[in-house]
C-alpha cells in the first residue's frame, strides 16, 4: 500500500463514522512498516469522551499493539489536520510523520473550529477563558522530588 491508499483508508473510516452516526467526520490510522497497527475514529459523542478524537484513539490502539508508549518509526494518516490536543498527543507518541487530508480551516467551515484553542495557548495563563491558577501547599513539589530520586521509574 502507498501513502494515497493509507489516506484513503483514513478518509473512508471518517466517512463511515458519519454514516453510522458514531461520531464526528474524522478517522485516523497508524502505520508501521507498511502495516496498519492502529485504527481510530471520532467517538466523542457516543462515549461521552471529549478526548476520543480519531488520532488519539488510533495512537492508543497502536501503542497497545506495540506494547509501547512510543510510536517509533510509525506514520499517522488522519482525515483532517490534527487539533491542538491531538498535536500534543502526537508529539508525546513521537511518530516519524503525520499526513492529513482536510485542513483545519475546512473543518472550521463545518463547525469544528479549534482556532480558539490556538489563541488561548498563546495567551498568558491569567488571560485564558478557563480559570487556571497555581496553588502551592507545603511540599507541593514532593511528587517531582520523589520522581527525580526514584531508581525504579520508567522514563518517557
Ligand atoms: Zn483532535
Amino acid at each position: 500500500m502507498q501513502e494515497i491508499d493509507f489516506m484513503n483508508r483514513a478518509i473512508s473510516i471518517a466517512h463511515e463514522n458519519v454514516v453510522t452516526n458514531n461520531g464526528g467526520p474524522f478517522g485516523a490510522i497508524v502505520v508501521k512498516d507498511g502495516k496498519v497497527i492502529g485504527v481510530g475514529r471520532n467517538e466523542v459523542t457516543r462515549t461521552y469522551d471529549p478526548t476520543a478524537h480519531a488520532e488519539v484513539q488510533a495512537i492508543r490502539e497502536a501503542c497497545k499493539f506495540l506494547g509501547s508508549f512510543q510510536l517509533t518509526d510509525c506514520e499517522i494518516y488522519t482525515s483532517c489536520e490534527p487539533c491542538p490536543m491531538c498535536i500534543g498527543a502526537i508529539y508525546w507518541a513521537r511518530p516519524k510523520a503525520v499526513y492529513y487530508a482536510c485542513t483545519k480551516s475546512e473543518a472550521a467551515k463545518i463547525g469544528f473550529d479549534d482556532q480558539f484553542i490556538y489563541e488561548q495557548l498563546d495567551l498568558p495563563i491569567e488571560k485564558r477563558s478557563i480559570k487556571m491558577k497555581q496553588i502551592c501547599p507545603t511540599n507541593y513539589d514532593h511528587p517531582f522530588e520523589t520522581w527525580k530520586n526514584s531508581t525504579s521509574r520508567v522514563d518517557y
